[in-house]
């Protein structure tokens, strides 16, 4: 199947699209600034994304969602991430965890939770990291064991959960099987249920603990947060996909997410470069230095150009991946590729407009400071740029094996 590799939208995309620039422009942007530097939850302005159907854009629309494919989604994502990247990391976690529920999910696990989940009346965290590991996922120490009763109780602890206080639901990976050989044959995927806003959980959810939020760089406004299962205690329903079908099948559930992740974060990337250029452009025009614009400097021209330059191959990087998903074929490779060419150019781009506005760019007055502590987020989140060479360099080896 043919597999556009341009930027052009169908009119739907350009609708919806639209409408998310009007959005951020109207809503995001003029708010940013506050939200962040009270490291405050935005919840007006997520309450208007509830609204606007952004919670449900990739749920089918039996379900109440929109129905859309990942292409769309990304459009949307860069869209938002031009506003605030951590906009897009309050639809990020739910996203992932939608996608596993749509993909293996039990049909009684659909029933049951999509429908709220694309109202936005519950929001979906997803949980792989921990104090020792990140990139080695398999090392996986948080573990459950069957009690007699059937269920299942959770004990270990969890770090650097995005939106891990006010989700309802964690997609969570444990170890089911120590003695699993790989190891990654011993991991299941949990639908772990909380109480939204709860440090401590009690009731039906007691034994899971909510510490305070992680002081973060940027990122501000969601919430980073540590997990502490204590004895909770998880009905194997809650396994994904139901007991019999999920048992120690969560790697490669998680794994199949992450693809889908990595197509969002480079969207992501793509979006904060977008507003670095934006930003750059017009600082560039309204300074003067040496009796002219600086952006009559070749010297500003020409990192004006290599930005311009990344934002439009991550774009393109990053639309391919998903196009291809939405297609139905091996995606791995590129998204891979979109996610660390895109948050190397977000980081690079926004260096570059940094460097271009001078000493203000160094002052909290200029937005270009708050993209400076955001941009590096997009290095690490979802796999870092070296996991992601690994990724690709390992794709490349199967796919051209003689
Ligand atoms: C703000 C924020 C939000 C996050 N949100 C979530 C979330 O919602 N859910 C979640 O599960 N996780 C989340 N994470 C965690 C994130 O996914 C991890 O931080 C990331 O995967 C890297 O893991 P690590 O921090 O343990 O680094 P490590 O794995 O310890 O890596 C440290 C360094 O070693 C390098 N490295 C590791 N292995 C290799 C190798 N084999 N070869 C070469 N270099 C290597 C890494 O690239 C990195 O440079 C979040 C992190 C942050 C900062």
């Amino acid at each position: 199947m043919a597999v556009a590799t341009d930027i052009e939208k169908t009119d739907e995309q350009k609708a919806i699209c639209e409408m998310v620039r009007q959005f951020t422009d109207e809503q995001i942007l003029p708010n940013a600034e506050h939200y962040d530097s009270a490291d405050e939850f935005p919840e007006p302005i997520v309450e208007q994304m509830k609204e606007l159907g952004l919670f449900g854009v990739t749920i089918p629309e039996e379900y109440g969602g929109m129905g859309l494919d990942l292409t769309t989604y990304v459009m949307i994502v860069e869209e938002l991430s031009r506003g605030w990247i951590s906009i897009s990391g309050i639809v990020n976690t739910h996203f992932i965890g939608s996608y596993l529920l749509m993909k293996f999910g039990s049909d009684e696990q659909k029933q049951k939770y999509l429908p709220r989940m694309a109202s936005g009346e519950i929001r979906a965290a997803f949980s792989l990291s921990e104090p020792e590991l990140g990139s080695d996922v398999q090392a996986i120490k948080t573990s459950a064991r069957k009690g007699e009763d059937g269920r299942w109780e959770i004990n270990g602890q969890k770090m650097w959960v995005t939106n891990g206080l006010l989700s309802s639901l964690v997609f969570v990976l444990v170890k089911t099987d120590p003695e699993a050989d790989p190891r990654h044959r011993g991991l299941t995927c949990f639908i772990a249920e909380k109480e939204p806003g709860a440090s401590e959980n009690t009731g039906d959810y007691a034994g899971l603990t909510v510490p305070p939020k992680i002081k973060k760089l940027g990122y501000k406004g969601v919430e980073s947060t540590e997990l502490v299962f204590d004895g909770y205690r998880c009905p194997p329903e809650n396994i994904l996909g139901g007991e019999e079908a999920g048992l120690n099948k969560g790697f490669a559930q998680m794994m199949d997410a992450l693809e889908v992740g990595r197509a969002n974060v480079a969207a992501r990337g793509v979006g904060i470069a977008q507003r670095a250029l934006e930003l750059a452009l017009r600082y560039s025009q309204e300074r003067k230095a040496f009796g002219k614009p600086i952006s009559e400097h070749q010297a500003i021209q020409f990192k004006l150009a290599d930005m311009a330059t990344q934002v439009q191959a991550a774009r393109l990087l990053t639309l391919r991946a998903a196009r291809l998903k939405d297609a139905g074929e091996r995606s791995d490779l590129e998204a891979g590729m979109a996610k660390l060419f895109a948050s190397e150019a977000g980081r690079s781009c926004v260096e570059e407009c940094f460097r271009i506005h001078g000493g203000y760019g160094y002052s909290k007055e200029y937005e270009i400071e708050r993209l400076y502590r955001d941009a590096p987020l997009l290095l690490i989140g979802e796999g870092t740029s070296e996991i992601q060479r690994m990724v690709i360099g390992r794709k490349l080896l199967q796919r051209h094996k003689i």
